[in-house]
């Protein structure tokens, strides 16, 4: 009698612990098919910074400027990933070309520090494996990002900076310049007037100080294989002093990378996306919640950002090639490619 007892008590445990797990994963299935669409063949999204962009500011010549240079890294990263190469490849070459562009806040075109130099920095990582690689306050690697992807694939580090960095950047074969190289007449021009501001003791937080132009550059790529990758370089914030180093090569912050959830790059007032590791935050959403990409992106940016008083934006994407261009400022420029779609925007719509 004990026994049958006993065995009857176990049975109806076993069968309620089965019921639970079956629960469990209904419930896991639902979040994680929730969002899920077909995954396209491959997918590409960018962006050259986001801040106070307004076309009442805005030439007709500069608007098309930055329009067709957005257009040609759309073109460049979807030819690389149509013909089966890697997301890698895809965000090193898309995120060069912009660097070479004196049009945003990285490479040529970087803004100026206090003491009037130009300091670099960059990322890029993997989703595959979290393998990463950083560079901060580089002076002289012409292509900040060649020099993070060198880190992420020949040395055991994560994040190197200044003469280090660049010493490294050297040895793996980086593109070195003069630091002149990095200089134009529209940067020297905002590091005066910036300081010209400071002379004046204008502390005061203003719509135009709060909301200034962040250039820095991001891609985020979805190959043929479902490989994610992200990467984001800039020179920074105008007027840096102290070595300075922004959100852009920190993991998790500027650029964060992982096949199961996301990839994700950012642009705005760094101290702010440092402090909440708003790429990592984003794709630990997604995990935590089953929420989707753009849910998530929409709850960082345009929530959790807006009440803390970070401004900026970020573009990412999911597995299946889900985009998300997401920013709490006046404007960013952005586009993404897919097979038969893209699209490049500058202004809020
Ligand atoms: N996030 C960059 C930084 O704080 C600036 C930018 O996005 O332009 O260094």
């Amino acid at each position: 009698m004990k026994y049958n007892i006993l065995l009857l008590i176990g049975i109806f445990l076993l069968s309620s612990c089965h019921q639970n797990s079956e629960n469990a994963a209904s419930s896991s299935e639902h979040k994680s098919t929730k969002h899920s669409v077909e995954k396209v063949e491959y997918a590409m999204v960018i962006h050259g910074g986001a801040g106070t962009i307004l076309k009442k500011n805005m030439t007709e010549e500069m608007e098309q400027s930055y329009v067709a240079t957005l257009n040609e890294a759309l073109d460049t990263g979807a030819s690389v990933l149509s013909k089966g190469g890697s997301a890698l490849d895809a965000v090193t070459e898309v995120i060069k070309l912009m660097e070479d562009s004196p049009l945003f806040n990285a490479g040529k075109g970087s803004v100026f520090t206090n003491a009037g130099t130009n300091e670099m920095d960059a990322s890029i990582m993997m989703g595959i494996d979290q393998n990463a690689g950083a560079i901060g306050g580089v002076t002289n690697v012409k292509n900040p990002i060649t020099a993070a992807r060198k880190v992420l694939e020949n040395s055991e580090h994560v994040l190197l900076t200044g003469q280090g960095a660049e010493l490294f950047a050297e040895q793996q074969g980086c593109e070195m310049v003069d630091p002149s190289y990095f200089s134009t007449e529209r940067r020297l021009k905002s590091l005066e007037r910036a300081k010209a501001k400071e002379n004046m003791g204008f502390h005061e937080e203003t719509e135009e100080s709060k909301h200034f132009k962040y250039g820095t550059v991001g891609c985020v790529a979805l190959d043929k294989a479902g490989n994610i990758v992200a990467g984001t370089s800039t020179g920074g914030m105008t007027n840096k002093r102290y070595n300075r180093v922004g959100d852009s090569p920190i993991i998790g912050a500027g650029t964060y990378a992982d096949n199961a959830t996301c990839g994700i790059s950012s642009t705005g007032h760094g101290e702010y996306f440092i402090r909440y590791a708003v790429a990592y935050d984003i794709a630990a959403r997604m995990e935590y919640k089953g929420i989707s990409i753009e849910e998530a992106a929409k709850e960082v940016v345009m929530e959790k950002l807006v009440k803390k008083g970070g401004s900026g934006g970020v573009v990412g994407l999911d597995s299946n090639g889900n985009i998300t261009m997401t920013f709490n400022t006046p404007g960013m420029y952005r586009g993404y490619i897919k097979p038969g779609e893209r699209q490049v925007k500058i202004y809020k719509e």
